[in-house]
């Protein structure tokens, strides 16, 4: 199967109690490669754009407002089968139905500061990517 890549990010709760380096370790354990990263804090017009998708969701303005709230980390990674994998990883989107051993079952707190996100289709984890990152941001393995 093909190398391909997920995007992450490390949400301003999960950053704020120090779980940047715990989270980073589980996500290298998992044999993700990283090809980009970045500490950043999103605007609420940025935080708007990423989430888009979900505008007529009644957590949308919520969500909006606590992703702008902080710091995240963000990340580009690399990984066969990397969408599904990651998704598998960091665990239902409510950590209370997470899976033992997932991230967002170790370090999520709610519904809405559940540690990370992930994407979840290769077209969307390209769309996300080039949202953080430039090319020459990339480090290429191959
Ligand atoms: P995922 O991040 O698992 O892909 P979604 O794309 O459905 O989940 O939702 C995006 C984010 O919006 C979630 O990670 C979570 O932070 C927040 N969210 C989703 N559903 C709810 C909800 N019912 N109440 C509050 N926040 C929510
Ligand atoms: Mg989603």
């Amino acid at each position: 199967m093909a190398v391909n890549i997920t995007l992450t990010m490390i949400k301003p709760e999960a950053v704020g109690k120090n779980y940047v380096g715990p989270i980073l370790n589980m996500i290298n354990e998992a044999g993700f490669k990283i090809a980009a990263m970045k500490l950043t804090k999103l605007s609420t017009r940025q935080a708007e754009a990423f989430y888009a998708v979900h505008s007529d969701r009644p957590f949308y303005t919520d969500l909006v407002e606590f992703m702008s709230s902080g710091p995240i980390v963000t990340a580009i990674l690399e990984k066969e089968n990397a969408v599904a994998d990651f998704r598998k990883l960091i665990g239902a989107t409510n950590p209370a139905n997470a899976e033992k051993g997932t991230i967002r079952k170790l370090y999520a707190e709610s519904l809405q500061k559940n540690a990370v996100h992930g994407s979840d289709s290769d077209e969307n984890a390209q769309v996300e990517a080039d949202f953080f990152f430039a090319k020459s941001d990339r480090v290429d393995y191959m």
